[in-house]
């Protein structure tokens, strides 16, 4: 019997993980990645590998879909949230409410250790090859297909101890938020916007004054960063022969814009599914439809309720409790946000602005790169 063969568009967490899923069923693998190195969206800034959604440890997780965790990371059990007039309060969890890691093209990120286990296994991948269409098709991890939510900020070098920090107001953050992480002499602070994506400078300009003085932010080599995320409800991962994995689907944190996770298991099942004559698309229904449509339900409810209200929410209701307990209720699938999230559309909530052809925001930016770059294979 002849192996399989399966083509994926794009070397992203989605893209690998389907590799990996794939070659571990004994397919033959290629991934074409338009970049010269995987990581090259990134920066080096922090991200966070939640560890909400399920009651399963994320690195268990990862282990048991074949990816090790051998990439730099840190678990954060201890988060210092802090109220608009500066108050702090620290929320600490029992386990890890997620492991902090870093993107890029560095040694030591994600995106290298995931390269590194693909290749191991036995994975073909192409630099420099962007494709349009897979003409025998395939999986389509490309990331983003548009700019739903903006993060803006900073990667430094500090003398800072290590600790992670947030806040929610709409004068740092419209509808979303703003955070601070240190680990081990490396920091990264950002504003995260849901809308006036315009005025980014603006924001990311008083989320560091905030910072600077409510914790002491101090650095030194800063260098500025900007990237943006696509989340929708989920309505079809195919289009003819191709099958959509990661942002490129819409599988995306629509509340907070973490991510890694979906890419990580929607590209799982897509690779397995695929080269084992499983179904993908009831394996992503069964397993991230809900959660999927329970994020969507959040984000529209958070952006209702106003930026006081939200602030009043999160500062009586998370002190005091475990921070992860909270998230997973709040995160946790149930029958009436499913139904409630089929009632909502499938195009982003918030947006009302237009690409300025003269603007280099990072919304304008990312918007005029996702449009000359994606739909690729749904032409
Ligand atoms: C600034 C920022 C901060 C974030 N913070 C967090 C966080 O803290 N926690 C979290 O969980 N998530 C976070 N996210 C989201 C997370 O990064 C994404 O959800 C995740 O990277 C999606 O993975 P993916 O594989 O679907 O797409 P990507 O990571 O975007 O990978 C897609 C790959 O496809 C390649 N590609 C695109 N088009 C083509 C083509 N036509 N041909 C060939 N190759 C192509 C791209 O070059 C890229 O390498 C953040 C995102 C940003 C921008």
């Amino acid at each position: 019997m002849t192996a399989r063969m399966l083509e994926i568009v794009g070397a992203g967490p989605s893209g690998l993980s389907a590799a990996l899923a794939a070659r571990a069923c004994g397919a033959d693998v290629t991934v074409y990645e338009k970049r010269p190195d995987v990581g090259a969206r990134f920066h080096g800034d922090f991200q966070g590998l939640e560890n909400w959604t399920s009651t399963t440890d994320v690195l268990a997780e990862l282990e048991h879909w074949g990816i090790q965790a051998n990439f730099s990371h840190t678990p954060i059990d201890e988060i210092v949230f802090l109220s608009s007039d500066g108050a702090a309060h620290t929320l600490r969890a029992t386990e890890p409410i997620f492991y902090l890691l870093r993107r890029g093209r560095d040694a030591g990120t994600l995106d290298q250790a995931l390269k590194t286990q693909a290749l191991a296994a036995g994975v073909t991948i192409r630099f420099g090859d962007r494709r349009r269409h897979l003409s025998g098709g395939g999986v389509v991890a490309e990331g983003p297909h548009r700019a739903d939510v903006i993060a803006a900020g900073y990667v430094f070098e500090t003398d800072m101890a290590n600790g992670c920090y947030a806040t929610v107001s709409d004068r740092l953050a419209p509808a979303g938020y703003s955070y601070l992480l240190v680990d081990q002499g490396r920091g990264t602070v950002a504003t995260c916007l849901f809308k006036h994506f315009h005025d980014e400078r603006q924001y990311l300009d008083a989320t560091v004054e905030f910072f600077r003085r409510e914790v002491g932010l101090r650095w030194h080599s800063a260098r500025r960063f900007g990237g943006s995320g696509n989340y929708q409800r989920v309505a079809s991962v195919r289009s003819g022969d191709h099958y959509y994995v990661g942002e490129s689907a819409g599988f995306q944190d629509a509340l907070f814009g973490f991510g890694l996770r979906y890419a990580f298991g929607s590209g799982h099942l897509a690779g397995r599914s695929l080269a084992d004559n499983g179904n993908y698309e009831k394996a992503w229904s069964a397993r991230l439809s809900g959660l999927n449509a329970a994020s969507v339900f959040n984000r529209w409810l958070y952006a209702r309720l106003g930026d006081r209200s939200r602030r009043m929410l999160l500062e009586r209701a998370v002190p005091g409790r475990d921070p992860r307990r909270v998230l997973q209720r709040l995160y946790a699938p149930t029958r009436w946000k499913s139904a409630l999230a089929r009632c909502l559309p499938s195009t982003p909530l918030l947006r009302t602005e237009h690409t300025r052809a003269d603007c280099d925001c990072t919304w304008c930016r990312c918007q005029r790169d996702t449009r000359a770059a994606s739909g690729a294979a749904r032409e």
